[in-house]
């Protein structure tokens, strides 16, 4: 059993590993910056160590820092959370070096995955579909002309080492390729200090499905089946529901296998997901491999009543995983949206600042994983998430009907947020049906935008 598990981290991902770690009865530290001083996370550890000051590269992202911190507070594991150095190779090979104990997969794995356009070769070996794209990392713009030319447009342009929905560009003709390849190489440089780029087909309104899985020290694996991430806003995730309302248990069962077969394949240990994007034709695409938990983790937990982070500390912990497959069944649906602290009627611009008023939204089928509370204020230096609140019911429309009394419900004052944005969209006739895509939302935006 561990004693006592650090966090560098923040916000609502920090609280949730908190009161799991608080339920297995493990002691906290949390690592944070001087701008998070305040905030529950902090509040909430057993212990606190201040890493740096707002800035993430100097705290977040400060390996020696952090090193330095679970040295002084003497933990025995370290839980990334997501986002900062979740999927950081080097941070992971120095507590691998140092044997402090991450909590997530080994250093190799996060090299095979965490590399996307490397993650293509391994799955492809594996038998596994791809969309057609580009052979491995384009040399220059004259190759990516050629692989266009070959698997013909629309193309989408990659950063290999992406994320986030950051480091990627459609492109329709030739014409436009030049100016997106050199764009888009200067992003990835910029934001993930690596410009390599890789193609692929690009798929109009597909679906996006992902497959959450657990693999243990033993190599025993579970999947905890879908997630239907198709509402995002500039790639990004907005709504996320499961299981997805699209797919029959035979496909479910077929997308489970492919995520398995890959997981199996780079011996993956603790939580992961499989992204697949799903095109009009019901065929499945490996899109990447998260090798973290995810924002999005709470639906899955809901349906299966599997709490992920306490499966993740138990499989650290050397445990091997105690439910077998056919004891891992959906029940129910659950929604989540994420509540940001972003103005949706104004291009979504980031709203940081203090909240004057709060009233959290409660009652049957609720579940809200936040770290703010009234009095708090949201820093400008880090992303814009505020709440995760998550509908469940015993049908989707019950799960729907509990997130639009819960909308209604929930009041943040003083900032702007996205919560107004929801409620449009749980009044969407064709969203309350569940026929959804990527691009619905903007769709939405522009007929708005047109009227
Ligand atoms: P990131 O690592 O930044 O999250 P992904 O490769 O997972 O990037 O893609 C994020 C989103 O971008 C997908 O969910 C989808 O909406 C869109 N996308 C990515 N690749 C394609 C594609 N080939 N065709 C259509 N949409 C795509």
């Amino acid at each position: 059993m561990f004693n006592k598990i650090l966090i560098p981290n923040r916000g609502e991902i920090a609280l949730r590993i908190i009161r799991a770690c608080k339920e297995l009865g493990i002691k906290t530290v949390i690592a944070h910056s001087s701008a998070d001083r305040d905030s529950l996370p902090v509040q909430y550890a057993d212990e606190r160590i201040c890493i740096g000051p707002g800035e993430s590269l100097e705290s977040y992202l400060n390996i020696p820092h952090i090193l330095s911190a679970i040295e002084a507070s003497d933990a025995d594991a370290v839980h990334p959370g997501y986002g900062f150095l979740a999927e950081s190779i080097p941070f992971v090979e120095v507590c691998e070096a140092s044997h402090i104990t991450f909590i997530g997969p080994t250093a190799e794995s996060i090299k095979l995955m965490g590399d996307k356009s490397l993650a293509r070769q391994t799955v492809r070996e594996n038998r596994i579909p791809i969309l057609p794209g580009s052979n491995g990392i384009l040399k220059n713009v004259k190759e990516a002309k050629e692989a266009a030319r070959q698997i013909k447009y629309p193309v989408i342009l990659k950063a290999s080492g992406g994320g986030g929905g950051r480091g990627m560009r459609v492109v329709h003709t030739e014409s436009e390729m030049e100016s997106a390849y050199l764009a888009c190489q200067q992003e990835a440089k910029v934001a993930f200090d690596k410009s390599d780029l890789y193609l692929e087909k690009y798929l109009e309104r597909p679906r996006h499905i992902e497959v959450q899985i657990l693999g243990d020290c033993f190599g025993n694996y579970l999947s905890l089946w879908e997630r239907d991430c198709s509402l995002q806003r500039r790639h990004q995730k907005l709504i996320e529901e499961s299981p997805s309302p699209l797919i029959n248990q035979r496909f479910r069962k077929k997308l489970a296998k492919l995520a398995l077969k890959i997981a199996k394949s780079v011996h993956y240990i603790s939580a992961g997901t499989i992204e697949f994007l799903v095109d009009g034709n019901l065929s499945p695409h490996f899109l990447e491999m998260n090798t973290r938990v995810q924002v999005e983790h709470p639906v899955t937990e809901l349906v299966t009543n599997i709490d992920i982070i306490k499966e993740q500390i138990r499989i650290a912990e050397g445990e091997k995983l105690s439910i077998k497959q056919k004891e891992v069944s959906i029940s129910g649906v659950a929604i989540e949206c994420r509540i940001n602290a972003e103005d949706s009627e104004n291009d979504f611009l980031p709203s940081p600042g203090k909240i004057t008023q709060y009233l959290p939204p409660g009652g049957p089928g609720i579940r809200l994983d936040t770290h703010i509370h009234q009095g708090y204020t949201v820093p400008a230096y880090y992303d814009s998430l505020l709440a995760k609140l998550i509908s469940y019911g015993k049908n989707r429309d019950e799960a729907i009907s509990r997130m639009q009394r819960a909308l209604d419900e929930m009041v943040i004052e003083g900032i702007k947020t996205t919560i107004p944005f929801y409620k449009k969209i749980f009044s969407n006739p064709l969203y309350l049906k569940g026929k959804y895509y990527v691009g619905f939302i903007e769709t939405i935006l522009e007929n708005e935008n047109e009227k």
